[in-house]
Order: structure tokens, then sequence, then C-alpha cells
């Protein structure tokens, strides 16, 4: 059963953000979609605190949902982040644009309101059928089989998946078969550094206690906090820090374990947050330290039997913003890969190939950003970069993008804007050499070098505003 026809059904693990999608993209094309989710309905059940609440929703993402026409639904809860709100120690804020363009602007959206938004979209496709709190515990490739368990029941039941996508995670129990069937080991590379969620409630007013249009940043160094808004006024507050520390003096979730250790810091690190933080002591004690890091997995299909999207591909460190747009484009990407091929195996190949060292460019990037965001952006010289990399972009608009701008506002492959990215880095770093401010760059330089070390941009790939 390699061959594509519009009558196979497509077995799906995972009705998360990149499986539910998915189904939509499927169901258009005229395919039966049976959906495995672990966890009960969202729109029926409470979903637990303290997982990655909101997330930032940037072009590749939009386009995606575009193509489905879902882009009008999200934006009902979507809010526009203009740029960074930088907070130092006193307190002061700064907002520093993620753009020269009022039109390039990032979304914070809720995770759970935008997976039931695809949820729902997907069962309106009269062709997806989603069965909740079915485990999927193991994968016999020989013969096509899945063996799940119902949760209700406590029965494991076997159910056919040819062919079968896994959108099932970072820690994709599919991937794990493959790497047994296969005989490969994907690499995990976590993170010494963890995270754990607080929230901000809104005014008694029912209003954002903080500008909602930024994404605000309290950069320490060595750590951060970060903090999006939500439609009903909150704000999802994120504190990512080292998880152990060999130094006492360095803060650690390990050494703030203690209530008052935790709170005594807070007041001391971010004393224009902390008395917003209206439940720091239980959310502290009762939030989990979430884990980090990149999944690389030299394998992503099986022939036309199974296929890896998503998380369970690639999944990366958030400090882009990415994760969820990458799983967004490769929605897009395997839907196109499926259209144009005749079998599985070849739809699952091509899928591989176009997405596998995009994937590669993406988890480098969002690492490199994390030193970004949490101590760079304080840093003076990194300032007038930003600076001069908007000044070129408005200078010379065909052959200069900033990199944030290449992965956050354009479509260009990951890999093409990590490669011009590394252009720009030097052109940036030669031009500012000796230089205090902007005025004192020689623009007659910076022409010439945009003009001879970078391609002219291809204009088509324009942000869209949902
Ligand atoms: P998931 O969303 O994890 O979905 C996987 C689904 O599979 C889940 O529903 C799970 O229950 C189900 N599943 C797992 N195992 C089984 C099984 N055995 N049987 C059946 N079902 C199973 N990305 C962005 O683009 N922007 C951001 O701002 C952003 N911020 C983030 C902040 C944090 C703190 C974190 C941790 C991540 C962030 N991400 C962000 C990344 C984003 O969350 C992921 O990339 C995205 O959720 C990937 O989607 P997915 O569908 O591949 O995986």
């Amino acid at each position: 059963m390699s061959e594509i026809s519009e009558t196979s059904v497509i077995t799906i693990a995972g009705a998360g953000l990149a499986g539910s999608l998915l189904a939509v993209f499927l169901a258009r094309r005229g395919f039966h979609v049976e959906v495995f989710e672990r966890w009960p309905d969202p729109r029926r059940h409470e979903t637990p605190a303290g997982r990655s609440i909101n997330l930032a929703l940037a072009e590749r993402g939009i386009y995606a949902l575009k193509q489905v026409g879902l882009h009008h639904r999200v934006a009902q809860f979507a809010i526009p982040m203009r740029g960074r709100m930088i907070h130092d120690e006193a307190g002061h804020q700064a907002l520093q644009p993620y753009s020269s363009s009022d039109r390039e602007v990032i979304y914070s959206v809720h995770r759970v309101r935008l997976n039931i938004a695809l949820l729902d979209a997907a069962e309106e496709t009269n062709r997806v059928h989603i069965h909740f709190r079915q485990e999927l515990k193991s994968v016999d490739f020989d013969r096509g089989l899945a063996v799940l368990l119902d949760h209700a029941s406590g029965r494991e039941y076997s159910s056919p998946v040819l062919p079968l996508i896994a959108a099932d995670g970072a820690g994709s129990p599919v991937r794990a078969a493959l790497e047994k069937y296969l005989g490969f080991e994907a690499s995990i590379e976590l993170l010494d550094h963890g995270y754990q969620e607080l929230s901000i409630r809104p005014s008694p007013s029912g209003q954002h206690r903080l500008n909602p249009n930024a994404l605000h940043i309290w950069p320490r160094g060595g750590y951060m906090m970060i903090a999006l808004p939500n439609a009903d006024g909150s704000f999802t507050a994120t504190l990512f820090l080292a998880n152990k520390s060999d130094q006492t003096e360095r803060p650690s979730f390990a050494s703030l374990e203690k209530p008052a250790a935790f709170r005594d810091f807070c007041n001391t690190r971010f004393p224009d947050l902390t008395p917003l933080l209206e439940r720091l002591d239980s959310e502290h004690a009762e939030h989990p330290v979430g884990v980090l890091g990149t999944v690389r997995c030299p394998q992503w299909h099986l022939d036309g039997r199974a296929v890896l999207i998503g998380d369970a591909a690639h999944a990366i460190v958030p400090f882009h913003g990415q994760g969820m747009n990458c799983a967004f484009e490769d929605c897009l990407t395997l839907d196109a890969a499926v259209a144009e091929s005749k079998s599985w195996p070849q739809a699952f190949a091509r899928f591989t190939a176009a997405r596998r060292d995009n994937a590669n460019a993406i988890a480098d990037m969002a690492l490199e950003n994390y030193l970004e965001m949490r101590s760079a952006v304080i840093d003076s010289r990194f300032q007038l970069k930003r600076e001069l990399g908007h000044e070129l972009e408005r200078r010379h608009p065909r052959h200069f993008l900033p990199r944030y701008s290449m992965v956050m506002f354009q479509r260009l492959p990951y890999r093409e804007a990590q490669r011009r990215g590394a252009i720009n880095e030097r052109i940036l770093e030669h031009l500012i050499k000796g230089v205090e401010r902007l005025e004192q760059v020689d623009f007659d330089r910076a022409r010439e070098l945009v003009e001879t070390q970078l391609n002219p941009l291809d204009g088509s790939e324009k942000a869209i505003i949902l």
C-alpha cells in the first residue's frame, strides 16, 4: 500500500498543534484521517497549568494557517507584539521594535485556544476522526499496526496505521519505535536551563498591567524572565534559569527551591515585576520546571510507512519563538509533497529532503537567541548593530534583511536565513568598528558591502498581517 489514493486512511499520532493542523490539510485533499491523542479533549476538560500557555505566532505559522483559511479565526485571540520591552534592574523600560516597519509584528496566541480552533476546523471537514485519551504505546512496522491504550477502560488494542504520521511531540514514542526498528539514535541535547511559568493577573478593571503590545524581557545575563500578553488581560511570565549551579552565588532552580529564597531573588532581580506576580509562592511550588532541549534525528521516515513532523522530528529550544511556526511550515510542506507525489515513500522522502537542513538551521539559531535575549539586548554594541541593521534594510531593502526579520517575518528557508545572517553579521561588525553612533557609519562602504556580498532578495516573500 504505497500508492497514494484519496481512499487512503491516514493515521496521525498526536492532536497537538502540528497533528491537528495537518489533519485539516489532509482532509482538504480528500483523505480520511484518524487522529489518536493521549490527553482528553481540551474543549471539555481543563489542561494542566504551567505548560507554555502562550506562544509567539509569526509569518511562517500565519502563512500555513492562511492556506486553510484559519488565520481569521486565530486573529480573534491573537495579540500583536511590536517589539521587545526591555526591563532593567532599576525598573526602567525601553522598547526595541522588531522591525523598521509597523507592519512587521509577531502575535501572542493562547496555546489551548489555538489547539481548539485547529481541532474544530479538523472536525468540520467531516473527514477527521479524533480519538482522545488513546495513547500510542508501540508500533509494529512490519504488520502496519500500532498498540494503543484506551485511558477510559485501561484496555490495550491494535489499530492499523498505514501510513502513520507522528506528530507526537518532543518525546515522540513513534520516533523511539523508529530508532529501534532502523537501529539509529536521535541526538537529544538537553539545555542545563529549565523554565517555570508564573502569572500576572489583569487589573481590577480587566486591563493588562504592562504594555500588551510587546514581548517583555527582564534580561539578567545568565538568565531571564519574559512575559507575553493574553487576551483576557493577563500575562504569562516565564523564568528561564539554570537547573543547578556549582557556584552557590549563581541562582538556579535548585538553589531557589525554598519559597523565601525564590521570593527574595525575584524581589531583588525583578523589582518592577514581582509585585505583579500575585501567586508567586503557590505557582513556584506547584508549577513544574520544564525541560528544554534540541532533538536532531538522522532519519525522519521509514519508506512510506511512517514519517515524523513537528517536535517529534526536530524539537528546538523556544528562544526564537519558532517551534510551532516551524511545525506549521512542516504541515504545509508535507501537504505539498503528498500532492506532488504518486507514492507515500516518495512523498515522505520529498518532505524530509525539504525540511531536515532547515530544521537544523532553526535549531542552531534558536540556541544562539538565548544569549541574545538574556544578555546581548542590554549591550550597547548589540543595540548599535540592531539599529544599523534596520537602517541598512531601509536603505537597501532588496539586499539586506536582519536575520530576525528573515526568520520571523519572511518565509525564506531557515537555512538561507542562517547563511545570509552570517554575512550580515560580518558586514555589521565591519561597519561598526570604531563607531559609537549610527550617524558615524560609512554608508557608502555599507552600500558596497551589501550589494556585493548579498544577492538581491525575491520581494514575493513579504509578511502578511493577520
Ligand atoms: P506538541 O504540541 O507537543 O503536540 C504533541 C501531541 O502529541 C500532544 O498533544 C501530546 O499529548 C500528543 N502525544 C504525545 N505522545 C503521545 C502518544 N503516545 N499517543 C498519543 N498522543 C501523544 N513555538 C513557537 O512557535 N513560538 C513560541 O513562542 C514558542 N514558545 C514556547 C515556549 C516554551 C516554554 C516551550 C516549551 C515551547 C515553545 N514553543 C514555541 C514550541 C512549541 O510549543 C512546539 O514546537 C509545538 O508545540 C510543536 O507542536 P507539535 O504538534 O509538534 O508537538
